[in-house]
C-alpha cells in the first residue's frame, strides 16, 4: 500500500490556491469570459482535494423530473440519470452517505459509465448536499481513492467531504435562485433582469453589429376583457413560443411587451427577422379551451450604437415601437 498524506500546512496551501481561482473565475464570470460551469468545476476540484480522490462529480437533483445531472465533473462530460439509479439514487433516497470500497460487488452500483468510457472505478463515496433550509438539492460524489489501495475511510474523508458540500450546496443554491430570479415563470422566458444580466455578461462584448426588437401585443387589453385573465395568459405563452422559435433570443420586457436581441444584424437584418414574427404571430391562432384567439403585434427595431448606453438604444426602439402603436399597429418601424 503507497499512502502519501498532505500535512496540515500543505492541504491548506492547496485549498488556498483553489479558493484564488475560484475568485478569479467568480470575476470573470460577471464579465463573461468564464461561464458558472467554470465555477462548479472549481468547487468539484475542491471535495477532490481534500478527500485525495482522482474523480470528483457534483449532482444536481431535479425532483420534477427525477433526474440527476453532474453541474460539474472531473473526467467525464456530463452525464444525466434518473435519481432511482446508482450509489447516487441511493445517498438521496436515504439521506445519507454512502461508501464503497467495492464497487462491483454493490448491487447499487450503476457500471454504465464505466462500460461506456473504460475507467475502472475502485472506491466511490456520495454525500447528499443540501440548502440552507436543509432540503436535498443534490449530490457530492468521489471517486478512487489515491495513494491508498484501502479506499475511502469511512470517518476522516466523509468529514472532510462534507465541509466542500456544504460550500457546494450553498453555491449551487445561489446559483439556482440567481437563474430563478432571471426567468419569467409564465412564459418561461427570461425577463428583465435576465436581459441585463445576459447583456453585461455577453451582449455588450458581441462584435457590431447588434440589433434589437422591442415589440407589444396590439389591443391587449381587449383579449383579456373578452375572454379572460387566463386567455390572456394563454396568449402570452403562445407569442413567447413563436418569439423563441424565431430568435433564440428573446426576452420577456414586462407585461404583453418583449425584447429580442439579434447578434450580428444590423438594421436591416432586425427589419427582416421582425417582419418575419410579426406574419407568423398574425397568421397563427392561440387556442384556449373552446376559443381561438388571434392577435398582431408592432415592432421597434433598433441598430446598438455602442456609444450610448443600452437604456439609451433600447429608448430608441422603444420610440420607433410608440411610432408602430400611432401609425396603425401591426408594423415594424426601423427609422
Ligand atoms: P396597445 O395596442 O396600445 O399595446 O394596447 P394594449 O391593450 O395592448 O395595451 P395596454 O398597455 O393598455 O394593456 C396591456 C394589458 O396587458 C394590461 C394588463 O392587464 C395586461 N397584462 C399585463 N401582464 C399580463 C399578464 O401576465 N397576463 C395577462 N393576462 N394580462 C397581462
Ligand atoms: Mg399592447
Ligand atoms: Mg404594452
Amino acid at each position: 500500500m503507497t499512502s502519501k498524506k498532505f500535512s496540515a500546512e500543505e492541504m491548506l496551501n492547496k485549498i488556498f490556491t483553489i479558493m484564488q481561482t475560484l475568485y478569479d473565475e467568480m470575476r470573470l464570470n460577471q464579465s463573461g469570459q468564464s461561464t458558472h460551469l467554470k465555477v462548479f468545476e472549481i468547487f468539484a476540484e475542491l471535495g477532490r482535494t481534500l478527500v485525495g480522490a482522482d474523480r470528483a462529480s457534483f449532482w444536481r437533483w431535479d425532483k420534477r423530473a427525477h433526474l440527476l445531472m453532474t453541474t460539474a465533473a472531473t473526467g467525464t462530460e456530463q452525464i444525466i440519470i434518473s435519481d432511482k439509479s446508482g450509489l447516487v439514487g441511493q445517498a438521496l433516497a436515504e439521506n445519507r452517505a454512502i461508501l464503497t470500497n467495492d464497487p462491483y460487488n454493490n448491487p447499487n452500483f450503476n457500471a454504465a459509465v464505466d462500460k461506456k468510457t473504460g475507467y475502472l472505478t475502485k472506491s466511490i463515496l456520495v454525500m447528499p448536499v443540501s440548502n440552507c433550509h436543509g432540503e436535498i438539492i443534490g449530490a457530492y460524489q468521489v471517486i478512487n481513492k489515491l495513494d491508498d489501495d484501502a479506499g475511502f475511510d469511512e470517518i476522516e474523508d466523509t468529514k472532510r467531504l462534507s465541509i466542500a458540500a456544504f460550500i457546494c450546496g450553498m453555491a449551487l443554491e445561489s446559483d439556482m435562485f440567481l437563474a430563478d430570479s432571471q426567468r419569467d415563470k409564465l412564459t418561461e422566458l427570461k425577463n428583465r433582469f435576465g436581459f441585463h444580466s445576459d447583456y453585461q455578461t455577453k451582449y455588450r462584448q458581441a462584435t457590431p453589429p447588434t440589433s434589437l426588437i422591442i415589440c407589444d401585443i396590439d389591443f391587449f387589453k381587449k383579449v383579456n376583457d373578452t375572454y379572460g385573465h387566463n386567455a390572456g395568459d394563454a396568449v402570452l405563452i403562445h407569442v413567447a413560443k413563436i418569439l423563441s422559435t424565431i430568435s433564440g433570443n428573446a426576452y420577456r420586457w414586462g407585461g404583453e411587451e418583449f425584447i429580442i436581441v439579434l447578434e450580428g444584424a444590423n438594421i436591416s437584418g432586425a427589419a427582416f427577422t421582425a417582419e418575419q414574427i410579426r406574419q407568423a404571430v398574425m397568421n397563427s391562432v392561440c387556442k384556449f379551451e373552446d376559443k381561438e384567439i388571434r392577435v398582431t403585434m408592432s415592432f421597434g427595431c433598433a441598430e446598438i450604437n455602442s456609444a450610448l448606453s443600452i437604456e439609451d438604444n433600447i429608448k430608441i426602439a422603444d420610440a420607433r415601437l410608440y411610432r408602430a402603436k400611432e401609425t396603425g399597429r401591426n408594423r415594424v418601424v426601423t427609422s
